[in-house]
């Protein structure tokens, strides 16, 4: 029932090698991970054991502590969940890819996730170059799309109108659960000559790592498929009924799972299978439920189109349509009322208390409500010298902050304030035919005051 997830990217001559090995990178879990699930069959197959490995780099573009220590604790709780399962898990301190390359000169077959974004991409290729010359089968699964991205669309799609089609028509086929594998070997014993980290304290591992500290974890998300899960079940037990009051920040309807999808904590073929299941036994859901998966799959995947399809995903040049180019070198003299650097934005010290609001939640929580989001990048156009400064602004910010930074959804969602899947708009200044967005609307929309004090209770202020 999977095999439309299954890539086969190399064949052997025979099968020869002492175990499976699967290099877990994307889906940091175990439920409807169907990565595991093959290695896992193909380890009963052949009655090799199965190694599972993860490599934890120093040198991950943006990352900081913030996200290391999401994804630590991740690491963590499935380090006892394998231990459970019999099979060896591997965590290694060095590039994803080395660590692999080490790992599979004794493997019979290699099983990998997907990866989009180009720093997975290029780890992927080079260990599917160095494999060139081992008899070895490589098998890529891809499980953190409800789609798979090529069977989607072989092509950037121009707005989420020219995809939701393609990805609908196929949705029935692919939202469904994984085969149960259980497997029959237990590998605990193996051992390997690699730095391996037991993970007794997320904070602890990371001590000894060369990387960004100056972001502090987040109080509010704990990372984890545990904890991913927790996150799923209450949205589904009691926010999913009111999620078409979504777009009100001062509420609390929307289902916070973007940290979890980011770091495969929780993938989104078993979103979906989850929440029509609760459609089906309670059909009064069917507007929320319609809504939620326009977001989940038909907007999230339209992000991993572009950055898959656009090799300018990640650069103000190429992000965008030259309509939106043209606008905003027509407007890019125009006079701003005023102009921020980023260490004032940072600070949240701009003149507008509902920015700053919503930069709060961002520096000290990871996240931010979508509709602040559109807002706060907005701003950045419009208090910036030009709109290249803005884009170089915002995206930093995002990737700096957000756990969910760093993402599909981070380059699209900025792209997007620049015209990327939107349309022209009515030209003013500064913004020309970009879509503009003013605290009127806030307070039209919404009680932009309360999200203000739930803000500030929220961080103690
Ligand atoms: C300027 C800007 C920057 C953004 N940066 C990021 C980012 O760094 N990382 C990130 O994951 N998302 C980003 N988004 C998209 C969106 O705002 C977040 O995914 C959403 O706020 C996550 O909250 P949630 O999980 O509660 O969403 P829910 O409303 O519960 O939606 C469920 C899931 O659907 C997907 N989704 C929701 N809204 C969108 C959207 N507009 N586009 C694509 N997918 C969507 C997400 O995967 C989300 O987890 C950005 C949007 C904008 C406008």
């Amino acid at each position: 029932m999977m095999n439309n997830r299954i890539q086969n990217l190399k064949s052997s001559v025979s099968i020869k090698g002492d175990y499976i090995l699967y290099w877990m990178q994307q889906s940091q879990r175990i439920s409807y991970n169907h990565a595991l699930t093959h290695a896992i069959n193909l380890s009963n197959d052949h009655q090799l054991p199965l190694v599972v490995y993860f490599g934890v780099t120093d040198y991950y573009p943006e990352a900081n502590l913030r996200h290391y220590h999401f994804m630590m604790a991740g690491l963590q709780d499935l380090q006892n969940k394998f231990r459970d399962l019999q099979i060896r898990f591997v965590i290694c301190k060095t590039s994803p890819e080395t660590g692999c390359m080490e790992l599979m000169k004794n493997a019979a077959y290699l099983i990998m996730d997907k990866g989009y974004t180009r720093t997975q991409r290029e780890w992927r290729q080079k260990v599917i170059d160095k494999a060139r010359n081992l008899d070895i089968n490589i098998d890529e699964v891809e499980s953190d799309l409800v789609i798979p991205i090529e069977t989607a669309s072989n092509k950037e799609e121009y707005a989420a109108r020219t995809i939701r089609t393609k990805i609908m028509s196929k949705i029935r086929e692919y939202a469904i659960e994984p085969d149960d594998a259980v497997p029959q070997i237990n590998s605990l014993e193996l051992t390997f000559d690699l730095p391996f980290e037991e993970i007794t304290d997320p904070m602890l591992s990371l001590e000894s790592l060369d990387i960004d500290t100056s972001i502090k974890p987040s109080e509010r998300f704990k990372g984890g498929e545990t904890q991913a899960q927790r996150v799923f079940s209450e949205f589904l037990n009691d926010r999913i009924p009111f999620y078409t009051l979504r777009n009100h920040p001062e509420l609390d309807y929307c289902s916070y799972l973007s940290p979890y999808l980011h770091f495969g904590h929780i993938s989104p073929v078993e979103i979906v299978v989850r929440t029509i299941d609760a459609l089906r036994s309670n059909p009064e859901l069917e507007e929320s439920v319609d809504s939620f998966i326009e977001e989940l799959v038909v907007r999230r995947e339209l992000s991993f189109n572009f950055i898959y399809f656009n090799p300018n995903y990640d650069s103000f040049k190429g992000m965008t349509y030259q309509w939106a180019y043209d606008t905003m070198e027509l407007h890019n003299e125009d006079q701003r009322d005023y102009l921020y650097s980023t260490e004032e934005f940072e600070s949240c010290a701009t003149h507008d208390p509902y920015w700053n609001a919503a930069m709060k939640e961002m520096v000290h929580t990871g996240f931010m409500h979508t509709y602040m989001r559109m807002y706060w990048c907005k701003k950045i156009i419009e208090w910036t010298p030009d709109c290249e400064t803005a884009y170089e602004i915002a995206i930093s910010l995002n990737n700096k902050y957000f756990l969910d930074g760093r993402d599909a959804n981070s380059f699209t969602g900025v792209a997007w304030c620049f015209g990327k899947h939107d349309r022209a708009w009515i030209e003013r200044p500064v913004f020309g035919k970009l879509r503009y967005m003013n605290e009127n609307g806030l307070k039209r929309k919404f009680d932009i005051d309360a999200y203000v004090k739930k803000i500030n209770s929220m961080i103690g202020e």
